[in-house]
C-alpha cells in the first residue's frame, strides 16, 4: 500500500501541528440519514469552509449499514472540499479483521488521522450477538492502530495521528474518577496523540481536568469540546447523550428568562458558548471543538461575536 497515494500537501498529521504550538479549531458533523439532510449538511458545509478549520470530523454508527456512511462522507469530503476529515471509530461489534479494513481504506483515501473510540452496545442489538469480540475498551483499539503504524500500513511516515475521547465531567461507566483517568492515561500510553473532551458548561470542569491529567502525567494537547445550545428540546437531548454532564444554574436561569421564545433560547445558548470559547482561549486551550449538528448558523455567529473571519484568526 505504502507509496500508491498520493498525499497532499494539505494533509494534516495532527501531532506535528500541535508541534507548532498553533491552537486548532474543528466543526463535528454527523452522517445525515435522508436526501434532505445531506442536503442541508452540505449547505451548512459550504458555509463552514470559509472559516477554514483545521480540521472536521465525522460520528461513527451503532451498528451495521450505518457504519458505511461515515466512510462515504469523509471521502466526500476529502475529495470534494477544502476540508481534512477526521473519521471517528469505535470498536463495539467489530473484530480485528474488520479494524484493519477500515484502516487500510482510509490510509488509502489519505486520511491522516483518527478519532478512536469504544462506543457502546447499540440499543438494538440482536440477543446473543457479541458486542465484544477482539476489543474491550478505546485503548485496545489505539493500540491497533498504532501497529498498523508502525508496520508502515499507512502512507504518511507517522501513519495516523490518533486522538481520543476525554470526558472533563468523568464518564457515566465510571464513578471512580482517579480510575477513570488511569484509564484515560491507558489510552496514551497505548499511542494517543490528542484528546477531544466531551461538551462542557462550565469551563471550570475543563480547568481541572486539565490538571488532573498533567498531574498524573497526561501531557497530550486536550481540545476543548463546545456544543452551543439552539432550542430546549436540544438541550434535553444533549443531556441524555452525554450523560453526567452539569447544566450550571446560571445557563439554565438565563435559559429560564428565555422562555418560550426559540429565538431568544438560541441566542442565550450562542452567547454561553461564545462566552466558553473565548475564556478557554484566553487560557490557552489547545484547540476547539465544535458540535455544529450539522448546521452552519451557531458556528459562523461565534465567530463573528469572538471577532474573527476565519480560524487563522483563532490559531493562537
Ligand atoms: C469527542 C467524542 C466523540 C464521540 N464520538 C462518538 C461516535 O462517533 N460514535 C459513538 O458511538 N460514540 C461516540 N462517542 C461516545 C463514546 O463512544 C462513549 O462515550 C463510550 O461510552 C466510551 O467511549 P471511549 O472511547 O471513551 O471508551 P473508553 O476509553 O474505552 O472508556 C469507556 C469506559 O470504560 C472504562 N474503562 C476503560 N478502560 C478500562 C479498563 N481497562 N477496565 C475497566 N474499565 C475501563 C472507562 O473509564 C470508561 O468508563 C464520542 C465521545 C466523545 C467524547
Amino acid at each position: 500500500m505504502r507509496g500508491r497515494v498520493y498525499i497532499s500537501p494539505s494533509l494534516m498529521y495532527l501531532p506535528d501541528h500541535f508541534q507548532s504550538r498553533k491552537r486548532t479549531v474543528s466543526f463535528e458533523f454527523f452522517p445525515p440519514k435522508t436526501p434532505q439532510a445531506a442536503g442541508e449538511l452540505f449547505d451548512a458545509i459550504r458555509q463552514l469552509e470559509s472559516l477554514r478549520p483545521s480540521f472536521v470530523s465525522v460520528t461513527y454508527g451503532a451498528g451495521g449499514s450505518t457504519r458505511d456512511v461515515t466512510h462515504d462522507l469523509v471521502v466526500r469530503l476529502k475529495t470534494t472540499t477544502a476540508l481534512d476529515p477526521i473519521p471517528h471509530l469505535t470498536c463495539v461489534c467489530h473484530n480485528e479483521s474488520d479494524i484493519q479494513r477500515i484502516l487500510e481504506r482510509y490510509a488509502a483515501a489519505g486520511i491522516s488521522n483518527i478519532l478512536a473510540l469504544r462506543g457502546d452496545v447499540p440499543r438494538d442489538l440482536p440477543a446473543g450477538t457479541p458486542a465484544w469480540i477482539d476489543f474491550r475498551y478505546a485503548a485496545n483499539l489505539v493500540a491497533a492502530i498504532r501497529k498498523f503504524n508502525d508496520l508502515k500500513r499507512h502512507p504518511h511516515p507517522k501513519g495516523f495521528g490518533i486522538a481520543v475521547a476525554g470526558y472533563p465531567e468523568g464518564h457515566a461507566e465510571t464513578p471512580n474518577r482517579m480510575v477513570e483517568l488511569d484509564h484515560l492515561k491507558a489510552k496514551v500510553e497505548a499511542g494517543a496523540d490528542f484528546i477531544i473532551t466531551q461538551l462542557f458548561f462550565d469551563n471550570r470542569d475543563f480547568y481541572d481536568f486539565r490538571a488532573r491529567c498533567e498531574l498524573i502525567g497526561v501531557r497530550v494537547p486536550i481540545i476543548a469540546g463546545i456544543m452551543p445550545i439552539t432550542s430546549v428540546q436540544g438541550m434535553k437531548r444533549m443531556a441524555e447523550l452525554s450523560l453526567g454532564s452539569r447544566f450550571p444554574a446560571p445557563l439554565l436561569r438565563a435559559m429560564a428568562r428565555a422562555g418560550n421564545d426559540p429565538e431568544a433560547v438560541r441566542r442565550v445558548g450562542v452567547h454561553w458558548a461564545t462566552e466558553q470559547c473565548r475564556d478557554l482561549m484566553d487560557h490557552g486551550v489547545a484547540g476547539l471543538h465544535l458540535y455544529t449538528l450539522n448546521r452552519s448558523t451557531a458556528t459562523q455567529e461565534i465567530y463573528n461575536s469572538l471577532g474573527v473571519k476565519d480560524s487563522e484568526g483563532l490559531a493562537y
